[in-house]
């Protein structure tokens, strides 16, 4: 596992405007267009250079404020490497003063794509990571459960495992919330049973991620098991 770590120094913020776009980098081959919402994203894209074979990040270059409290903030970026040999680049912003964190993550090769992830997961490993976007919702059909993203989501980097822990958690707190006599009650106990079989590897399941704008994926060390689909025009506009 390679991790490397770099902080950007904040003590230059007036250095020179991003270099030409000539890099070697392969350009992302998603259908993201250029005036969506997220310009930063796609600008930093853009500015990665490949040097040797080793990526070269970006300095930041101006000042970061947080969004809470207005303050500067710090923000780390660390390059790691998957199982299935892609690389990513994790952004994470923190902020010291109020506590406000936020991660983002950029795939070095692969880029976003939008569209739909699906895993089977038959064989007892949980391992697979799941990179999941603002915009990426996760469903276990075989559970009968799906997490969806809010307005104000963050960005989310688990392992089958950990999608099953949250999963477990939202429903034990929705059995617990919920009076005992109802027949909620007992669908979320069924879902419940369900899942702790998939969690002991008796009951083969499938993990869907659907990112309609990008910025989610799984990674996976047998691609054998994960089929994508890219997002049509028509499921965009729902
Ligand atoms: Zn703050």
């Amino acid at each position: 596992m390679n991790l490397s770590n770099e902080k950007p120094n904040s003590s230059h913020p007036s250095s020179s405007q991003p270099s030409s776009k000539d890099s070697s980098f392969a350009k992302p081959t998603s259908s993201t267009s250029s005036n969506s919402s997220k310009p930063k994203s796609l600008q930093e894209k853009i500015d990665l250079k490949r040097k040797n074979g080793q990526y070269e990040l970006p300095p930041i270059e101006k000042d970061i404020r947080c969004p809470v409290c207005n303050k500067e903030v710090e923000i780390t970026r660390t390059l790691y490497s998957l199982p299935d040999g892609d690389e990513v680049i994790i952004f994470v912003i923190l902020c010291e003063h109020c506590g406000y964190r936020k991660a983002d993550t950029i795939p070095v090769y692969t880029a976003f794509k939008p569209g739909k992830y699906q895993l089977t997961v038959d064989d007892g490993d949980f391992t697979s990571k799941i990179f999941r976007g603002a915009t990426g919702n996760l469903e276990i059909p075989e559970i009968g459960v799906t997490i969806e993203r809010g307005p104000a989501a963050n960005f989310d980097f688990t392992n089958i495992e950990g999608i099953l822990l949250k999963m477990e958690k939202q429903i034990q707190f929705f059995l617990q919330t919920t009076p005992a006599d109802t027949h909620e009650w007992e669908q979320a106990n069924e879902a419940l049973k369900r899942l702790l079989a998939c969690k002991e590897g008796s009951k083969p399941f499938t993990v869907i991620l659907t990112d309609f704008e990008g910025g989610s994926y799984i990674s996976t060390t047998n691609p054998a098991k994960l089929v994508f689909e890219k997002a049509k025009k028509k499921m965009m506009d729902i």
